[in-house]
């Protein structure tokens, strides 16, 4: 059997050639993301073509993720590296000046999103450079914070900030976001990931955008700031996916909490039957060493167990030296982690409508008749996420002839994406689609299936009924 989990790889500079791109979806991926923390929309649309001229050649249906960057907060210019020793003390100024050393222990930074001083507080912690530098505020003004070092490290200029007990209250879509925001609709990315989200209202002024000009893209919050975690049933309301963006999660709360998170919200993510992404650090060694770590294994095989959709490469596949090493990695240990696979969850999930439901009965359904898989006819996807909460082990194959919505199923656990023919009666479609299968021998006539849709066709998220296709069914399409 295939494996079920997906795989997500961030195209780089190792990775953009039209054969690496070919040969990382033959390998197992799913998905790609482009990374718009770099490169030019240029660049990035030079990609997005080869990536489909791969789906081509390959024959196999991949997504695209636009990952849009977000406010990244980072101190400015350095005259040159700090030297810091406990107890030294370093001023963050509104005022933008190049940050030198003052005195013998003490110096001053500017920081790119200064509003955000006028925030802190006597006692609050800030974190330079991913977390290594941790320093407490000692001092508030007007112009100025005062912080001490707690342990030593050297600082570089233009090194990543964190506040991991501030609200930042900073709108988290940048300008340079919107209009990334705008490229991604105009050449249909499939999905577009939002990070350093906060609040359910990024998400929703995210949705605005897109909508204002014209766009479908299903909408993921990166979630990696401790507010997002308070907030995260009001933020999964207004998301069609997660990311556990861990690397910045685990300097925003205490890298100790991280794997509790993640069970969290993959559980989350599951009962809302939204895709969830664990990402960064999954074979970080990988991106120089041909051999993952063994901690690196579990760690992958772990979030497959915990019930995550898919898992991510970062730099592994943008610019290490082995990113075809890395997906086969994922992919191997996928595959064995799915033999003690824990299928069919049904605890802990309430139906909220008749979808839900329907979905419940067939994946049921599809167990006691002991059918082939299930196929599901969908307009907009929607029925199929509400089959996969329940992580049936039959395939599951989503019928769409929305070409975007085939993008965004690729990233379901356990989806197989297919392209029906837009067709006026269901009768049409199932028949179109059940000969081609016959034909191509990916559905057999000795097999029973069950089918999911919504008669008439075409409303999302109408779905209204369970057909049982009993083998002597079949006959009636071979
Ligand atoms: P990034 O997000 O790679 O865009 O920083 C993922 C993370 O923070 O883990
Ligand atoms: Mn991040």
């Amino acid at each position: 059997m295939k494996k079920r989990t997906k795989i997500l790889a961030t195209v780089g500079p190792a990775s953009d050639s039209l054969e690496m791109l070919v040969a990382l979806i033959k390998t197992g991926v799913n998905v790609f993301r482009l990374n718009f923390s770099h490169g030019t929309h240029s660049q990035h649309l030079v990609v997005l073509k080869r990536i489909r001229e791969a789906m081509k050649i390959t024959g196999l249906v991949v997504g695209v993720l636009q990952d849009i960057s977000g406010p990244k907060i980072r101190i400015g210019e350095l005259k040159e590296d700090f030297f810091l020793e406990e107890e030294d003390t370093l001023i963050f100024t509104t005022q933008e000046v190049v940050g030198e050393q003052l005195s013998s222990s003490s110096y001053q930074v500017s920081i790119n999103y200064p509003q955000i001083l006028k925030q802190l507080h006597v006692g609050d912690y800030i974190y330079l450079y991913d977390g290594i530098i941790r320093t407490k505020v000692i001092q508030v003004d007007e112009t100025h914070v005062k912080v001490q070092v707690e342990n030593r490290g050297i600082l570089s200029s233009k090194k990543g900030v964190n506040f991991p007990n501030t609200r930042l209250g900073v709108d988290v879509l940048t300008s340079k976001d919107k209009k990334d925001i705008e490229w991604g609709v105009k050449n249909g990315v499939d999905f577009m990931a939002i990070s350093f989200v906060q609040t359910a209202q990024d998400m929703i002024n995210a949705r605005a955008i897109v909508k204002s000009h014209g766009g479908e893209q299903n909408l993921i919050a990166k979630i990696e700031k401790f507010d997002a975690i308070e907030n995260i049933d009001r933020i999964i309301q207004e998301s069609d996916g997660l990311m556990v963006a861990r690397g910045d999660l685990g300097i925003e709360v205490p890298y100790y909490e991280v794997p509790n998170l993640q069970k969290m919200l993959i559980n989350k993510a599951n009962a809302a039957s939204i895709p969830v992404i664990t990402a960064t650090q999954m074979l970080l060694s990988m991106t120089k060493n041909e051999r993952a770590t063994r901690a690196e294994i579990s760690d992958i095989a772990n979030a497959v167990m915990d019930g995550t959709d898919a898992v991510m490469l970062s730099e592994e596949s943008a610019i290490g030296e082995h990113p075809i090493l890395a997906v086969e990695t994922m992919s191997n240990t996928i595959c064995e982690t799915e033999k003690l696979y824990k299928y069919y969850r049904y605890e802990g999930y309430t139906n909220k409508d008749m979808g839900d439901t329907i979905s419940e009965s067939a994946v049921r359904l599809a167990s006691d008749l002991d059918a082939k898989g299930i196929f599901a006819i969908t307009s907009s996807g929607s029925s199929v996420r509400k089959l996969i909460r329940y992580k049936p082990k039959k395939s599951i194959y989503a019928i769409t002839h929305n070409e975007q919505v085939r993008g965004q199923m690729s990233l379901i656990w356990g989806v197989i994406p297919l392209m029906s023919v837009e067709e006026v009666s269901l009768e049409k479609i199932v028949n179109s689609f059940m000969k081609r299968g016959l034909k191509e021998g990916s559905i057999k006539k000795e097999h029973s299936y069950i089918l999911t849709a919504g008669d008439p066709i075409g409303k999302a998220g109408s779905t209204n009924m369970i057909r049982v296709i009993s083998s002597a069914d079949m006959q009636h399409f071979s």
